[in-house]
């Protein structure tokens, strides 16, 4: 497995690969992997011929105050995991060789990105389109995976990769959650062990919300008070957002039916904690 840090490089790795016919496939990251991570690798390993995760901890997508300086990194551990995971090649960039000075074009998505993640963090969705469109620049990926862990994120890669006609396929994988439930994210490594207890409402709610909604309940209202009560038995728990919307469109919604999509992010002491579910699909 080779680690790139060059993009002049990373381009003629992908055009070499492209004019020997292979397929490059991509899963971008910030790095700190972890088991969601491998299972977008994994299946990017079946999907493609030359299998690339970019490890990149991009700074405009953090907001001012927010975790960019502390945000947990560890190379040596990456590149086992992303090995072991059948990774070819880490491509893991500089800061300054992503943005150098003078840098001054972003992509945008519009309404999608209004809000959610988009409301609690402005300017974060426009990070992340903008490094994604270069990654995809760099990498030229025919194929790149993506978590629903960022549900909202996934929604706007794919509205930005069809409004802006990229020729490159993207796959949505499940959540992957600890066995007690909470999902998987470079971010537990700041809780506390009573935070981590904490942190297990996330998931609780969205449990006891799809277990309400199954069981008949189709009011917005209702279930939006059975999510927020187990959050609120958390004393270490504050709620940033809990909504639920239409899980294609994101648009708020008053009935649920079965695709529409409870999300949440919850601070626990100083750590915000996304999570989400679709009511009438497990992970
Ligand atoms: P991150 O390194 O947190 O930016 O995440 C990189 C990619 O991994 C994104 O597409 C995330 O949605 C995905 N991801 C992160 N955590 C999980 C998880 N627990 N399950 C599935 N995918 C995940």
């Amino acid at each position: 497995m080779r680690i790139v840090t060059s993009i002049a490089e990373m381009q003629s790795i992908a055009r070499t690969a492209h004019g020997a016919g292979k397929t490059i496939g991509l899963v971008p990251t910030m790095g700190f992997l972890h088991q969601g991570h491998a299972s977008l690798m994994h299946e990017g390993r079946k999907r493609c011929d030359l299998l690339v995760t970019s490890i990149f901890v991009n700074p405009t997508q953090f907001g001012v105050g927010e975790d960019f300086e502390r945000y947990p990194r560890d190379m040596e551990r990456d590149s086992a995991l992303a090995q072991e995971a059948g990774v070819d090649l880490i491509f893991a960039p500089a800061a300054t060789e992503m943005y150098p000075s003078g840098f001054e074009t972003y992509v945008d998505v519009e309404r999608l990105t209004l809000p959610l993640c988009g409301a609690s963090r402005p300017g974060h969705f426009r990070g992340v389109t903008t490094v994604v469109c270069k990654l995809f620049n760099i990498v030229q990926p025919d194929v790149a995976l993506f978590g629903k862990k960022d549900f909202q994120q996934l929604a706007v890669i794919r509205r930005m990769t069809a409004d802006l006609n990229m020729a490159v396929g993207i796959v949505g994988m499940p959540i992957i959650r600890e066995p007690d439930g909470l999902a998987m994210s470079s971010r537990n490594s700041y809780l506390s062990p009573a935070e981590r207890r904490s942190a297990l409402c996330l998931n609780r709610a969205i449990t006891a919300a799809r277990a309400a909604f199954r069981a008949g309940e189709t009011s917005v209202a209702r279930l939006r008070e059975r999510a927020e009560a187990i959050i609120a038995e958390e004393p270490a728990a504050l709620i940033d957002y809990l909504e639920y919307r239409d899980g294609d469109t994101l648009a708020e919604c008053s009935q649920a039916d079965h695709r529409t999509l409870l999300a949440l992010a919850v601070k626990i002491g100083q750590t915000r904690l996304i999570d989400n579910g679709i009511m009438g699909e497990d992970d």
